[in-house]
Formats: C-alpha cells, sequence, structure tokens
C-alpha cells in the first residue's frame, strides 16, 4: 500500500514537473438522457483522447503559436491557455477547479445547412446531431467537442478579414488544433437524415 502511494506521488510529480501545472481533468456532463449506448461510447472514448491532448505540452505549444487575432477577448495566447486548462467552465462563473466539464446532448432530426451541432450560450450546453457522431469517424466528433467546448467557455464563432486575409475566431482555431494533434483526415459528414435512440 505504502510503495503504491509512492508510486502515485512519483506519477503525480514527474506530470507536474513536465507539464508545468496541475493536470486537468476532462468530464462529459449529459444533462439530459438522450444518449444512445453508441453514441456513449463514442464521447467517453472522445473524453479520453481531449483529456491527454489537454494536457500535453503538444497541445500547449500549439496554442502558443497560434494567431488568435479575431474574438480573442484581448487575452494572450498564454491566458487562453490557461483558460483551457484551469476548467473555468464558464469563463466567469465559474471557480477555477482544474476539471473540464464538457456538457453535452443529442438531437435526432438534422436542422439543415450542414449544422450539425451547436452550443446555446445561455445554457452553456453543447448539442450534437446523433447521426453525426454515429456515422462518422470519432475524430469528427473529437475535433467538434473540442469547438464547441470554447463556446462553453465564453468564445464566440466570428469570421473576418484581418490583416488581409480571411481569418476565424478561436473556437475554430482551437479545433483546427486538435484536428491536426488527432490527425484527423477523414470527411466530416452532416446530411439530412434522422438518427433515434
Ligand atoms: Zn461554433
Amino acid at each position: 500500500m505504502k510503495k503504491f502511494s509512492i508510486i502515485l506521488v512519483l506519477c503525480f510529480l514527474t506530470l507536474n514537473s513536465s507539464y508545468g501545472q496541475q493536470r486537468v481533468k476532462v468530464n462529459a456532463i449529459l444533462v439530459d438522457s438522450s444518449f444512445d449506448a453508441a453514441s456513449l461510447l463514442k464521447l467517453h472514448n472522445a473524453v479520453k483522447v481531449l483529456d491527454s491532448i489537454y494536457n500535453s505540452e503538444t497541445f500547449a505549444q500549439a496554442v502558443l503559436n497560434a494567431d488568435f487575432n479575431v474574438g480573442n477577448f484581448g487575452l494572450t495566447n498564454y491566458q487562453i491557455l490557461e483558460l483551457i486548462r484551469s476548467g473555468s467552465d464558464n469563463y466567469i462563473n465559474k471557480p477555477k477547479d482544474s476539471s473540464i466539464d464538457i456538457r453535452v446532448k443529442l438531437f435526432d432530426e438534422y436542422f439543415g445547412h450542414r449544422n450539425f451541432g451547436i452550443t446555446d450560450m445561455n445554457t452553456r450546453v453543447t448539442k450534437t446531431h446523433r447521426c453525426y457522431i454515429l456515422h462518422n469517424d470519432i475524430k469528427c466528433y473529437i475535433s467538434h467537442l473540442a469547438h464547441e467546448y470554447m463556446h462553453e467557455i465564453g468564445f464566440l464563432d466570428e469570421r473576418t478579414w484581418a490583416f488581409g486575409t480571411k481569418t476565424k475566431s478561436v473556437p475554430y482555431k482551437i479545433g483546427n488544433i486538435i484536428e491536426t494533434l488527432i490527425g484527423n483526415t477523414s470527411q466530416c459528414i452532416a446530411k439530412d437524415e434522422t438518427c433515434t435512440k
């Protein structure tokens, strides 16, 4: 038992020294009973991947090197990284609990306009088209959750022309960083279909 505790402490210290900060835990919070077994399995696996990415040095470097010139609320790259890894889920109202709680539910019928998921900025809940999860590679759901989590903590979708090139706001850029890190080469298709539980 004692030996086990020591190993735990060593792991903890190693993690802290390599990442230079406390480890953040990623959780999915189901806000209703809309998940079916297959979607739930994909959600759990997506959360595991996000947990390892958000705690990785590669992710930290990618965020620090990104160009967040639109919709960043004047925050520096370092502050955006800290915001993600502090677990301040509602950006202003929630305490920093080192726990990223992604609030999720599903919907069955396609909205149209390639809209496969959206975050309600009042409730800060992300809802996703069930078919999108079931019929695409899990990497599509992982990138989607990463994008939507940025809405959950307060960032908005903006597209604008800045410095002569078309550029997009923080949720797109974080989503793209995750997509690159997981090597998502599959086509993530949103189509007019209905999937039920
Ligand atoms: Zn968005």
